[in-house]
């Protein structure tokens, strides 16, 4: 076992494939957009492919109709995929055949502590149903977690080192409440879909050091993390739709490219905003310089507005 202060086994020699991976849960935003169009111009850059895949394990937090209206936006705004949309919801049998294979081989075990009692312990969950033979019912699924990477390499933020009691938690891949686990899910499918690099906001730091520890629990080479800074609002919050983070506009993408390109470092000619979109994204393509993208993990949008 290596040591956690070692890099993880991450492949950057096989062909790039990136990805976008929205949660239906409402329209796209601002937020989205600047992750959407970052990763897009990574895996251009890199002559790589760009897929998308909707994150819809979650129905309590999904919107009718969010995922084509998704996809619908990305098209609006020239970001192209390839390959057929993947859909979180059709896997559900590999999920659970990654489940199984983890209970056999004792890697894994079922927890049924709530909320408030690992909040008493001090909020880091201290392996307290390891061994003690729980049974099923409503209990949640935990991994042994016995690799803890608490520090990566990101491509743009360069060395991250996140928190190490909670990076070597033994964490949840089912819910208690029976659905998989986003970790689950998303190592799942970015190894199912030979997924090379993953440019995605930096709300997602911490889940990448558990993420990493996955890859090696599964025996499975990692892939690249860049992550790209969050917008928040003045308040300090992520958008979202919860804080009520207004969609954007299909009809006129070219504004908010544009204003994206802006946050992502960038200086955009004054005239592109009259260009068609094909021609804006084209731009960004040849010209975005990642290197300038400032590197804090958060922005205030008012900031730059
Ligand atoms: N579905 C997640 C979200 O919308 C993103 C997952 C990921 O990029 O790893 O926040
Ligand atoms: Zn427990």
């Amino acid at each position: 076992m290596s040591s956690p202060l070692s890099t993880a086994n991450q492949a950057s020699n096989q062909p790039y494939v990136g990805r976008f991976a929205p949660s239906p849960s409402g329209a796209l935003h601002f937020g989205s957009l600047v992750t959407a169009l970052a990763s897009y111009i990574h895996a251009r850059q890199h002559q790589g492919k760009w897929l998308v895949r909707i994150e819809d394990i979650d129905p309590p937090r999904e919107q009718a109709g969010a995922a084509d209206d998704i996809l619908r936006t990305l098209d609006a705004y020239g970001l192209h995929w390839d390959s057929e949309v993947f859909y979180q919801s059709q896997q559900s049998e590999r999920y659970r055949a990654i489940l199984q294979t983890l209970l056999k081989c004792k890697q894994a075990y079922y927890c049924t502590c709530t909320r408030a009692q690992i909040k008493a312990h001090g909020g880091i969950y201290q392996g307290h149903c390891k061994t003690l033979a729980r049974t099923p019912e409503n209990a949640a699924i935990r991994v042994i977690n016995n690799v803890g990477h608490y520090r990566f390499n990101d491509i743009f933020q360069g060395t991250v080192s996140c928190q190490q009691a909670l990076a070597a938690e033994d964490f949840t891949v089912l819910r208690k409440d029976g659905l998989f686990a986003y970790q689950l899910a998303v190592v799942a499918d970015d190894i199912e879909q030979n997924i090379s690099h993953i440019i995605r906001g930096a709300d997602l730091l911490e889940p990448t050091a558990r993420q990493l520890s996955f890859y090696q629990i599964l025996a499975q080479p990692a892939p690249l993390f860049g992550h790209v800074p969050l917008v928040v609002t003045e308040q300090g919050y992520k958008l979202s739709k919860q804080n009520k983070a207004p969609a954007i506009d299909q009809k006129r993408p070219q504004p908010s490219i544009i204003a994206a390109l802006k946050f992502l470092g960038q200086t955009p000619p004054s005239d592109l905003v009259e260009q068609d979109v094909d021609t804006i994204i084209d731009w960004a393509v040849s010209q975005v310089n990642f290197t300038k993208m400032p590197k804090q993990p958060e922005i205030v949008l008012s900031v730059f507005e």
